[in-house]
């Protein structure tokens, strides 16, 4: 009986329980050489007025294309890159080379667009990060009022002294602090007073089963209205649905990001785009694979 049942036991290998899976590690061994191959590159989503759905800026969104994996997505890799540290370096190129490509985009739309680019909890904490973003802003000549830093609630609060100092050194770059993913982070209000924010970008989450969700709409209200007594603008993130759009419009909500108005794209077809002022059209990328190895 011993026998058998030492034979038949089932080794149960649960690898997100304990530190990266095998995909993970040869995901970020892939990476590496990602990098010196040069496979990252920079898509951008536009971010509409909700009126006149007229492009007003653009968020960087990092893409991996592996040779023989495809698409990468980054909710895949930017985690494995925060935990190695890549990201400070992956980032330090995202933030450079989309300084220098909204400059191209404002030359074409010949009006004031911004850019928008994520920026992990570690490298918002990296020491050399002002460095990092003084550099980007210097060498595409890029005034630093038509940049965006999108930080999550999460990055604030570890710790909250250091962020009230680095966001007091980007405001005096005239960069703009977004909160990312607003309202899904464990964090208090009072940030809101305390810090010199500009932007909440309302997650996705919130945004999926309106006008349906009595709740969801319940939340998008109030967060419409904080940020209106706050004098903050607010980006709704996720819109898929003419109803969804019209849902925020008609509740004051002044931006709109989603595949309705336009997915993530090559920066080639963002100028496409902008040539025609409005993104109609769904020539955004598919949908991104995260289930590769
Ligand atoms: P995020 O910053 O919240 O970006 C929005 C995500 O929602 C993007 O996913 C975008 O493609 C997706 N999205 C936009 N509109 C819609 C829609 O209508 N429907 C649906 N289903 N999805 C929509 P993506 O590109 O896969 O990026 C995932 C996350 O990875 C980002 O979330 C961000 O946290 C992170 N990320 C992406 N690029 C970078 C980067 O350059 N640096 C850092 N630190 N993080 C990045
Ligand atoms: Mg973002
Ligand atoms: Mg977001
Ligand atoms: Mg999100």
């Amino acid at each position: 009986r011993a026998k058998e049942t030492g034979k038949a036991r089932c080794v149960v290998y649960s690898p997100r329980q304990n530190g990266p899976s095998e995909h993970d590690i040869s995901l970020e061994a892939a990476m590496f050489q990602a990098v010196r191959e040069g496979e990252f590159m920079l898509h951008y989503q536009p971010i509409v007025d909700a009126r006149t759905r007229e492009i007003e800026g653009f968020e960087t969104l990092m893409r991996w294309k592996h040779p023989t994996l495809g698409m990468v997505s980054p909710a895949r890799f930017i985690p494995i890159a925060e935990t190695n540290g890549l990201i400070n370096l992956l980032g330090a190129w995202a933030l450079k080379a989309a300084c220098v490509q909204l400059k191209q985009f404002q030359e074409v739309a010949k009006r004031p667009l911004y850019i928008s680019v994520n920026i992990s909890p570690r490298q918002f904490r990296n020491d050399k990060f002002l460095d990092v973003l003084d550099d980007a802003i210097t060498y595409s000549g890029l005034s630093g009022e038509h940049l965006v830093l999108e930080i999550t609630e999460g990055t604030l609060m570890i710790d909250p002294a250091h962020a009230e100092t680095i966001l007091g050194k980007m405001a005096e770059r005239r960069a703009r602090i977004a909160i990312d993913d607003f309202g899904t982070g464990y964090s208090s209000l009072a940030y809101l007073k305390r810090f010199p924010i500009s932007v909440l970008k309302i997650d996705r989450a919130f945004i999926r089963d309106l006008p349906g969700s009595q709740k969801d709409g319940a939340i998008c209200n109030a967060v419409l209205d904080l940020a209106r007594h706050l004098s903050l603008s607010v980006v709704a993130e996720g819109v898929e649905t003419e109803e969804q759009l019209a849902y925020m419009r008609e509740r004051g909500c002044q931006y709109i990001q989603g595949y309705l108005t336009g997915k993530p794209m090559a920066a080639n077809v963002a100028i496409a785009a902008l040539n025609e002022r409005r993104y109609k059209d769904v020539l955004g990328e598919d949908v991104l694979r995260d289930d590769v190895l």
